[in-house]
């Protein structure tokens, strides 16, 4: 276990060396108790499970075009498959996504070794740990953006970026911005289908696939699926389009 992302993030020379530098950090002494803490305590469904209990690293094609930025792992999600969107609810909303524009391989993923793959795309979170509430302190983010900073580095045909709500929209300025890249000013502010152009990247908005927007129908699949498709596009990837009466709501 190590303390220092800053440090090691900027010593990674490949995506599996990052991967295993997150895996092993311990920088933020409140996300470990909580991460730990659920690993032990479980809930009922899962209680015959043995949880990850650790940071959860990005997941998919190292050749990536596009690069999906979400929160966090969930306490029961990520932090028990060791898989970043895997084993959620938030997950089954965004492979399905995924699956129906060609994007991935199936339309759900319950388990880290389930050989989900990826065409052109690569998914990670602001914060690499499960956090109390889904809710990172500024500190945590702070310390935890390296590895996105470096994470971005690492794709060398990264061409666009789709953050999944506010957290990984504000996660992506702060690392584009880490990296040298300008800015805009005032900050361009997050909204679903928003975009700016930030060095040779476009980001671009989605809200975040959690159940308290797909639930509330704040988010539907044809609005994710666009801006996937939107992302796409832009990134050079090709895309199935699904027929309109094929869409789920
Ligand atoms: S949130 Fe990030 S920086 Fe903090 S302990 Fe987890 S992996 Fe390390």
């Amino acid at each position: 276990m190590h303390a220092d992302p800053e440090a090691v993030a900027q010593a990674a020379m490949t995506l599996p060396d990052l991967d295993e530098a997150i895996a092993m950090c311990a920088a933020c002494p409140r996300l470990v108790a909580w991460r730990e803490e659920q690993a032990q305590v479980k809930v009922a469904r899962f209680r015959t499970e043995t949880y990850w209990g650790r940071p959860v690293p990005g997941y998919g094609d190292p050749d990536a075009r596009m690069l999906l930025v979400g929160l966090a792992p969930a306490a029961h999600g990520g932090n028990r498959t060791g898989r970043v969107f895997t084993g959620d609810a938030s997950g089954d909303f965004l492979w399905r996504g995924m699956h129906a524009l060609g994007l991935a391989d199936r339309g759900e993923s319950c388990r880290a070794d389930d050989g989900l793959a990826l065409q052109s795309v690569r998914v990670a979170a602001a914060v690499r740990c499960a956090p109390p509430a889904n809710r990172p302190t500024s500190a945590e983010q702070s310390t935890c953006r390296p590895y996105l900073v470096r994470e971005m580095q690492l794709l060398p045909e990264l061409r666009v970026i789709v953050a999944l709500g506010g957290v990984g929209w504000d996660a992506v300025l702060r690392s584009l911005r880490a990296m040298g890249h300008a800015t805009p000013r005032p900050k361009p502010r997050f909204g679903h289908g928003a975009e700016v152009e930030i060095g040779p990247y476009r980001l671009i908005g989605s809200y975040h696939p959690s159940q308290q927007n797909t639930f509330t129908g704040r988010l539907t699949r044809p609005m994710l699926e666009d801006v996937l498709a939107r992302g796409a596009g832009l990134a050079g990837i090709r895309t199935h389009i699904p027929e309109p009466d094929a869409r789920v709501p």
